[in-house]
């Protein structure tokens, strides 16, 4: 297999994308089961989007998911520099050969003159577009307003009636016509290139040998075909990756969803998680299986199983993911691995007592989803709590619950702290004085933990600790008095 170069080559406009992460690992796989190189290349010539932290958190987010790669970003690389701010003069070089072998030209029109030519378009019940009226000019009245250093733009001179297609390795043959593409600018105002112009001569430099992208840019791909051509560059082959969607098939969007992978890291998912969860999104493994690591994907992945219809972002599939992966790592490194997560991930109060944590552990690990609900599963052992009177009458009236929270205290005061003891202790008296069990043992729970579900409740009791247990139980005995008295 001829080596592949891949690439991804994301804009820092903002948050590190997770779409950007999907995209990674197709492009990871693609390039090292070649034994290629995938390398990341940062497009900030948009300086009107530019969000100077959104590069270091693209790093942070592919570091903490394990994708590597192998040239650009931080590392550097043979084809350095890989930041398009840096490579000015190497697009104005092309832009100037463009310029002399016809297939650019410089456009004076302002602003005002653009917007003029768009409102008469639309009255006129046209698709607005650039009318091409600096295409031919004059080269004496262009020489004249660039010597006057007028403000302009260089366009492509797209060619007409011609039909630019392209075999797209996952949406097969794609083809437009060029009449109905504009002559697009490449070099901006601002002396910066667009996007089109940097990124067809820096997948060229770099040797790109394959352009796996988002389907956004498809209807980009023709004019880039048509700059090789004007370059008399061989192209890459593109695929083109379908866009991930709501279940209602909207886009996923900043405003809609959660799509910062950062986020994820932060409510306390787990990295491998994430990535079994994003390999699947529009890709089946070709064994049919559901679990895998990055290490296995990158071996097997393969564009023609990637689907052409946008995948579905279901978070509740993230969640069973998580869930799953957290159980693994139990299973195999035993509950204090779980713990050094919680604790390195910041997913611990301050003030948790960590002895305890051993404790805890066990009776919780279970029921976590994602690291962060560690607190909402834990804070009654260790914390202030403050029962409800309507949670401790659930099934109960005033009098009866009074009346067991002063005997259960009265008897539990007298014992030594350990489990049998006081499973022995609450069950005689239940049945002795004929309770209700579910009305009494929730009423207990609610009293000892503040919640109507918790773990095992003798277990729970006795990581609380005697001393809270008997406060905790004066509290309530407390918080029905004055319930009574209002
Ligand atoms: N800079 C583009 C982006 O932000 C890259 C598109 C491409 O991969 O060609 O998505």
């Amino acid at each position: 297999m001829t080596k592949k170069r891949t690439r991804i080559a994301p804009s820092p406009t903002g948050i590190a994308h997770i779409g950007t992460a999907w995209q990674a690992i197709f492009n990871l796989g693609i390039a090292r089961q070649s034994g290629g190189q995938f390398l990341i290349r940062i497009e900030d010539t948009d300086r009107s989007r530019f969000v100077p932290e959104a590069e270091s958190l693209i790093y942070e987010g592919l570091k903490w998911l394990g994708i590597d790669y192998d040239e650009g970003g931080i590392k550097g690389g043979p084809f350095a520099p890989y930041h398009q701010s840096d490579r000015l003069d190497i697009y104005h070089k092309y832009a100037q050969q463009l310029l002399e072998s016809g297939w650019a030209y410089y456009c004076f029109a302002t602003k005002q003159e653009l917007e003029q030519m768009r409102k008469d378009q639309v009255a006129r019940g046209e698709l607005p577009r650039y009318d091409g009226r600096w295409r031919d000019a004059d080269p004496a009245e262009v020489q004249k307003r660039l010597d006057e250093g007028q403000p302009h733009v260089i366009r492509l001179k797209v060619p007409h009636g011609r039909t630019i297609s392209w075999e797209d390795q996952i949406r097969g043959h794609v083809e437009f016509q060029s009449d109905l593409i504009d002559d697009q600018v490449l070099i901006k105002g601002d002396g910066f290139p667009t996007y089109h112009l940097a990124v067809v001569i820096d997948d060229h430099l770099m040797e790109i040998s394959d352009v796996l992208r988002g389907e956004e840019w498809i209807s980009s791909t023709p004019k880039h075909l048509l700059l090789y051509e004007a370059f008399g560059w061989e192209p890459p082959r593109f695929a083109h990756m379908p866009l991930i969607r709501n279940r209602d098939k909207s886009k996923i969007s900043k405003r809609k969803n959660d799509v910062s992978i950062l986020s994820y890291r932060d409510k306390g998912y787990l990295p491998e998680a994430v990535i079994n969860f994003i390999a699947l999104l529009g890709w089946s493994h070709p064994e049919g299986k559901e679990i895998f690591d990055l290490d296995e994907f990158i071996k097997v992945v393969s564009l023609d199983r990637v689907q052409k219809t946008g995948p579905i972002f279901d978070t509740d599939k993230l969640d069973w993911y998580n869930g799953y992966y957290l159980r693994k790592m139990v299973e195999e490194k035993g509950l204090p691995e779980l713990g050094k997560r919680l604790v390195a991930g910041g997913f611990v109060a301050p003030d948790f007592p960590l002895e305890k944590m051993e404790q805890i552990l066990p009776l919780i690990y279970e029921r976590i989803v994602k690291l962060s609900d560690f607190a909402e599963l834990t804070d009654f052992f260790w914390k202030d709590i403050v029962p409800e009177a309507r949670l401790l009458l659930k099934k109960g009236d005033l009098e009866l619950v009074q009346g067991q929270l002063q005997i259960t205290k009265g008897f539990l005061e007298t014992i030594p702290w350990e489990l049998a003891k006081i499973e022995d202790t609450i069950r005689t008296l239940c049945e002795t004085k004929s309770y209700k069990k579910s009305q009494y043992f929730m009423m207990l729970r609610v009293a000892v933990t503040g919640k109507t579900a918790t773990p095992p409740l003798f277990e729970t009791m006795q990581v609380i600790g005697k001393d809270q247990v008997l406060a905790r139980l004066e509290h309530a005995i407390k918080i029905l008095k004055e319930a009574d008295a209002t």
